[in-house]
């Protein structure tokens, strides 16, 4: 199987890219993100519990978010591999990744790492906000706190597939079609 995370922060262009990359490597994709907007829509109970930390940037929950995830994964049997977008985004998520895939006989292939400066974050989601709906992009001080946790809790998540010899850092910055390539180059050195 092709298991790749692609990683980064709010606002770097993952659901961009993981929309292109599922097509090209026949991959099925998952964003914790929009699994939890579609709960929040269909007003279930994992959504109501989702919606009140979305709402203020935080975090979901650990315990919610990788049962969440590994219910998804369970969906697509037959699947060649997965593309984890917005998951793992704590270190105990990626520690529950490796042990419900190594139970399947599979691993994580690589991270994708997209690089983008804060700033050009912070206006990429305010723009994003006139068309994406999003309570939590619309409001700077929302945006400042997603990036501010990203940085706390998140970004350490490298480093566990930096240990693996799995991640590569790709600079996300530059037209869809480039940041495409790059990403593609890389993940190639991994098949
Ligand atoms: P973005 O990458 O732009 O922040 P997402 O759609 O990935 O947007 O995530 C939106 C929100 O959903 C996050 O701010 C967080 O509250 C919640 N969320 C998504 N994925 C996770 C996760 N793996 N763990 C905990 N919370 C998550």
């Amino acid at each position: 199987m092709l298991n790749v995370v692609l990683f980064g922060p709010p606002g770097a262009g993952k659901g961009t890219q993981s929309e292109i990359l599922l097509q090209r490597y026949g991959l099925v994709h998952l964003s914790t993100g929009d699994i939890f907007r579609a709960n929040i829509k269909g007003e279930t109970a994992l959504g109501q519990q989702a919606k009140a930390f979305m709402d203020k940037g935080e975090l979901v929950p650990d315990s919610l978010t990788i049962s969440m995830l590994e219910s998804e994964v369970v969906k697509h049997p037959d699947s060649k591999g997965f593309i984890f977008d917005g998951f793992p985004r704590t270190s105990a998520q990626a520690a529950a990744l490796d042990s419900f895939l190594a139970g399947k006989s599979s691993a994580i292939t690589c991270m994708l790492a997209l690089e983008v400066d804060e700033e050009e974050l912070i206006k990429r989601l305010l723009n994003r906000a006139t068309t994406s709906g999003r309570a939590d992009d619309a409001d700077e001080t929302i945006v400042r706190n997603r990036i501010a946790v990203y940085n706390r809790e998140t970004s350490p998540v490298a480093n566990y597939y930096r240990d693996q010899q799995k991640y590569r850092g790709i600079v996300g910055v530059g037209s869809v079609e480039e940041i495409t390539q790059r990403l593609c180059s890389a993940l190639d050195t991994f098949l």
